[in-house]
C-alpha cells in the first residue's frame, strides 16, 4: 500500500497553565492520503483547532506537543527545527486561518504579501512574482487588479479567497484549513467551498478542514474525524457517518443539523455542554450527556474499537457481535 501523505500518531497537546496542565488533545491518531479531503468536526472546545495547530506546528506557549508524532512526507514535524519547518511551510503545506482579516497584514497590499511569501522561499524575478501572483488570483476567481488592493478594500469572501490564493502560491500537497468560511454569509460560504473543492480536485492537494457545520462535511469531505473532549470519538468515511453514525455523540451532532433532502424530522441537539478539559469525567467522557449510558460507562474509559471500516470510541462496540445488535436496533 502507498504511504499516506500525513500520519498523525498519538498526538497529545497540553496547555501548561498556572492552574495546572490541561490536556486539550489526547492521543489523536489518523492518516491522510494524497488528494484526500478530511473534515474534523465537533463542538467548540473539543480540541479540533488545537489539534490542527499541532499538526501544522503553529502552536505557541502555553500550548505544547507533549507526545506523539506527526509524519508528513516521511518526516516527523514535531522534531524538525524552526528553520526546517519554515522551509516546508507554504511550499509543502500551507494553512488558511479562520479570519483572513487577522492573517493578512492590513498595512500591505495583497500583491506585496504574495511577493514577500514568494521571496521568503527563493529568489524569483519581478516578472515571476507577477506571473505567479496573477495565476493564483485567477485560480480563486479574483481579478488580478486586486493585487493592488489592501485587505480592508476587499469583501470578507474575497479576503478568504486571497488567503487561499496565497496558500496555493507553491501548489503544496496539503492545505490545512481552520473554519475558513465561518465568518461569511451562507451564499459566500457555498461559493468559497465550491471553489476550494474544484481546486482540490484539479490541483490534487489534500485538505484537512476543521468545521462545526455538518452540511459542509456531507457535501465536500471524503472522510470525517469526530472529536469530543480532546479525543477522537469516531473516524469513518463521510458516507458511512451520514448513513450509519455509530457513536451516540455523532448521532447527536447529526440530529442537530437540518437537511434539505429526506423526510422532515425534529432537530433535537445534544443536552448539556462539553466537559472542562482540566477535569474530564471519569470513564467515558461523553457519559454525562449520553442517551445510551450504561453503568460501565461511568468507570471504563472506552478505546477506539474497529467497527465496519470505522473506528468508534464507545463501549457499545467492544465485541464484534455487539456491533450487529447495536446497528440493527439503531
Ligand atoms: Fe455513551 Fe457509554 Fe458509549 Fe460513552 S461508552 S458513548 S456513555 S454508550
Amino acid at each position: 500500500m502507498a504511504e499516506p501523505l500525513l500520519d498523525v500518531d498519538g498526538l497529545t497537546i497540553d496547555y501548561l497553565t498556572e492552574a495546572g496542565d490541561v490536556r486539550a488533545v489526547d492521543g489523536v491518531s489518523f492518516t491522510l492520503d494524497p488528494g484526500e479531503f478530511l473534515a474534523v468536526v465537533g463542538e467548540s472546545g473539543c480540541g479540533k483547532s488545537t489539534m490542527l495547530f499541532g499538526v501544522a506546528q503553529l502552536l505557541t506557549p502555553p500550548g505544547e506537543v507533549v507526545a506523539g508524532q506527526v509524519t508528513f512526507r516521511g518526516r516527523d514535524m514535531v522534531r524538525l527545527s524552526r528553520g526546517e519547518l519554515r522551509h516546508m511551510r507554504w511550499r509543502e503545506y500551507s494553512v488558511v486561518m479562520q479570519s483572513a482579516m487577522n492573517a493578512l497584514n492590513p498595512m500591505k497590499s495583497i500583491g506585496a504579501q504574495f511577493k514577500d511569501t514568494l521571496q521568503a522561499h527563493g529568489k524569483p524575478s519581478a516578472e515571476e512574482v507577477r506571473r505567479r501572483s496573477e495565476e493564483v488570483m485567477g485560480l480563486v476567481g479574483i481579478d488580478p487588479t486586486h493585487l493592488r488592493s489592501y485587505p480592508h478594500q476587499l469583501s470578507g469572501g474575497m479576503r478568504q479567497r486571497a488567503m487561499i490564493a496565497m496558500a496555493l502560491l507553491y501548489t503544496p500537497q496539503l492545505v490545512i484549513m481552520d473554519e475558513p468560511t465561518s465568518a461569511l454569509d451562507v451564499v459566500a460560504q457555498r461559493s468559497l467551498m465550491t471553489k476550494i473543492k474544484d481546486l482540490q480536485r484539479s490541483l490534487g492537494f489534500a485538505v484537512i478542514f476543521v468545521t462545526h457545520d455538518m452540511s459542509m462535511v456531507s457535501r465536500y469531505s471524503d472522510r470525517v474525524l469526530v472529536m469530543y473532549a480532546g479525543q477522537v470519538a469516531e473516524a469513518a468515511a463521510t458516507q458511512a457517518i451520514f448513513e450509519r453514525p455509530l457513536h451516540p455523540y455523532t448521532r447527536g451532532l447529526l440530529n442537530a443539523y437540518p437537511t434539505v433532502t429526506g423526510p422532515r424530522r425534529e432537530l433535537t441537539g445534544i443536552p448539556g455542554s462539553p466537559p472542562d478539559l482540566g477535569r474530564p469525567p471519569e470513564g467515558c467522557r461523553f457519559h454525562p450527556r449520553c442517551p445510551e449510558v450504561m453503568p460501565d460507562c461511568l468507570t471504563h474509559p472506552p478505546e477506539l474499537y474497529p467497527c465496519r471500516g470505522a473506528r468508534v470510541r464507545c463501549l457499545l462496540y467492544t465485541e464484534p457481535a455487539a456491533h450487529e445488535a447495536v446497528l440493527t436496533d439503531g
